[in-house]
């Protein structure tokens, strides 16, 4: 809906640029040589820019000591919570911090080398036409509510810093989702917030996708029905407004939210500024203003952590989910000390589960997951037990990159259906869980086969009955396109998957009508490469691994086809459609 198709339209054109971004390094680098091109040529015009002159880079830990890798950690957070573990650190640095880094004798890799002129290019190639900007995040908020005035309530939170000074007008917008949803009721409550830091803008696109699943599928899928009618359920898609506005507009790398902190530095980490053991130590939370993980000057210094703590404080949360990336990580608590909760276990099982199918690593700063933190929401939720009650927060670690490509969007999101509808599922059963009857939920919704549904047949636990009604069948969507099982009234085919496939696929479709279905290939120069004749089928849905059309990555003369961009056509009936495909070997 709303602007997704002038989305599509406007990024026709920089399907290859894309690509670079997805293959690491050696395609980094071309990109890089041919961005340092582009800025070069652009130097007398450009405009000055805080980002110009930033780099990403990467630096070697191996054979260095655990205070010189603490001290790194003060200044610089890694950025993907991922290289750490690999002995390796990548970080953003000036080149004033990069000269530093190499007096001290670190071997450091450079993968981006002006962060300014990558910024500009993404915007130049209209990358983040493939995101909601803030302002329209707000206004796919409004049209929710405006179509689903019984379900769905937009509520300020709060200001943004630079509205607090009247630099800017940006309020923090959370909506409300449940059945009475304007009033207070006693069901169950639970948090799914976005965007704390800047440029992870994959993270509001999950919940503005699950925001419109709930609402879409109200009515018509019995478990979404069921968790409307029986949660309170409330989304803060954007908790950093003027960090999300700074990454589209000025550097694509910015982490922080806009306080001016007065000494030529700008921005406060609000994933370090929670209340709990707030400053702990200096590892992974810095006191120094222009450091990336700079904490602010106290405790909820700054109005964004305001605004949850008030919303928090004021409701019954039971669980929550902050989404971050990167890194396929699946965190929670603790995060200031190498220590397990005294809830360990309901934290553990409950990540089983809502990781049982995106494969995340689920762990904490006591299982070598990650670094540790601190002032970070999660720590925060479950820590403070005296102005409210506890709260078992997670945060989900997106995907592998700040930028992925277009073509891992729609995966990205999908990936993270299955975590939000647990954590709601289960913010209404008994904790801790290894409760029995959660425990042959854990064991049923493992056995269900990946594409297949989660209105699994457990029909034989009578309290998991109503959580599970049999005949629910959805799973394959991209953010436009919703399958549910009842709805088989339309032609439609779907994005293929696994995506990029690798190298066989299966291809979902729809037939409103009985007809002979054909879905003909091409390479990217329009070449016919493979005809798949599928026979004649009914009206129907075609989703399921049994189901959908399937490609081997063979042509037609059976031999394998090479990585690259392709394309499926369908032909039923008067139905035609075509779809890109990415396929890598
Ligand atoms: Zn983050």
């Amino acid at each position: 809906m709303m602007s997704a198709e002038k989305k599509r339209g406007t990024n026709v054109g920089v399907v290859v640029s894309r690509r670079c971004l997805a293959q690491k390094k050696i395609l980094r680098m071309i990109f890089l040589i041919s961005v340092t091109i582009f800025s070069f040529s652009m130097t007398i015009v450009a405009f000055p820019n805080k980002a110009d002159g930033k780099k990403v880079i990467e630096i070697d830990l191996r054979g260095k000591s655990e205070p010189q890798i603490k001290q790194l950690l003060q200044i610089y957070p890694d950025l993907g919570a991922g290289a750490y573990r690999k002995g390796k650190l990548e970080v953003v640095v000036t080149a004033e911090e990069l000269r530093q880094i190499k007096s001290q004798g670190y071997h450091i890799n450079i993968l981006i080398d002006d962060i300014g002129a990558y910024s500009k290019d993404l915007r130049v190639q209209g990358y983040f036409d493939n995101f909601h900007s803030y302002e329209e995040t707000v206004e796919a908020m409004r049209i929710a509510e405006q179509r689903y005035p019984d379900l769905a309530k937009m509520y300020d939170i709060g200001d943004s810093w630079e509205k607090t000074e009247s630099i800017a007008d940006r309020d923090i917008w959370a909506l409300k989702i449940s059945d009475n949803v304007t009033e207070q009721e006693d069901e169950p409550e639970v948090l799914y917030m976005g965007l704390h830091h800047a440029r992870e803008i994959i993270t509001p696109e999950i919940i503005l996708h699950w925001m419109n699943f709930l609402l879409r599928n109200y009515g018509k899928s019995n478990l979404v029905t069921y968790l409307v009618d029986n949660r309170q359920i409330w989304l803060v898609p954007i908790l950093n407004p003027d960090g999300h506005n700074y990454v589209f507009t000025k550097d694509s790398y910015w982490r922080k939210n806009r306080r001016n902190n007065g000494d030529g530095s700008f921005g406060v980490d609000l994933n370090r500024n929670y209340g709990y053991m707030w400053g702990y130590d200096d590892i992974g939370s810095s006191p120094i203003p222009r450091s990336d993980t700079y904490r602010g000057t106290g405790p909820f210094s700054e109005p964004e952590t305001q605004a949850i703590r008030d919303l928090v404080e004021e409701h019954n949360f039971v669980l929550s989910l902050s989404y971050h990336s990167y890194g396929n990580l699946f965190l929670y608590p603790w995060g200031y000390i190498r220590q397990n909760t005294p809830d360990h276990s309901t934290f553990v099982s409950i990540s089983k589960v809502a990781v049982s199918r995106n494969g995340y690593e689920h762990g904490n700063a006591a299982s070598g997951t990650i670094y540790t933190t601190n002032g970070d929401t999660d720590d925060w939720l479950y820590g403070e037990q005296i102005t409210k009650n506890k709260v078992f927060g997670f945060t989900p670690e997106v995907g592998e990159e700040f930028h992925p490509p277009e073509s891992k969007i729609p995966e990205l999101i999908r990936e993270n259906l299955f975590p939000n509808i647990v954590i709601a599922l289960i913010s209404g059963m008994p904790l801790p869980v290894e409760h029995p009857v959660f425990g042959e939920a854990i064991a049923a919704l493992n056995a269900a086969p990946l594409d297949s549904s989660l209105g699994l047949a457990i029909s034989d636990i009578s309290e998991m009955e109503r959580f599970f009604i049999n005949n629910d069948l959805w799973n394959i969507f991209d953010d436009q396109k919703l399958f549910v099982q009842s709805a088989g009234d339309e032609n439609y085919l779907g994005p293929s998957y696994p995506n990029p496939s690798n190298p066989e696929t299966w291809i979902p479709y729809k037939l409103a009508q009985n007809a002979n279905v054909v879905i003909r290939i091409h390479n990217s120069t329009g070449k016919h490469i493979r005809t798949l004749n599928l026979g004649n089928k009914n009206a129907g849905i075609y989703i399921t691994r049994d189901k959908a059309a399937y490609w081997d990555g063979l042509n037609d003369t059976g031999e394998k086809v090479s990585s690259g961009i392709y394309f499926y056509s369908i032909r039923a009936g008067d139905f035609r459609d075509t779809r890109k495909i990415v396929f890598i070997r």
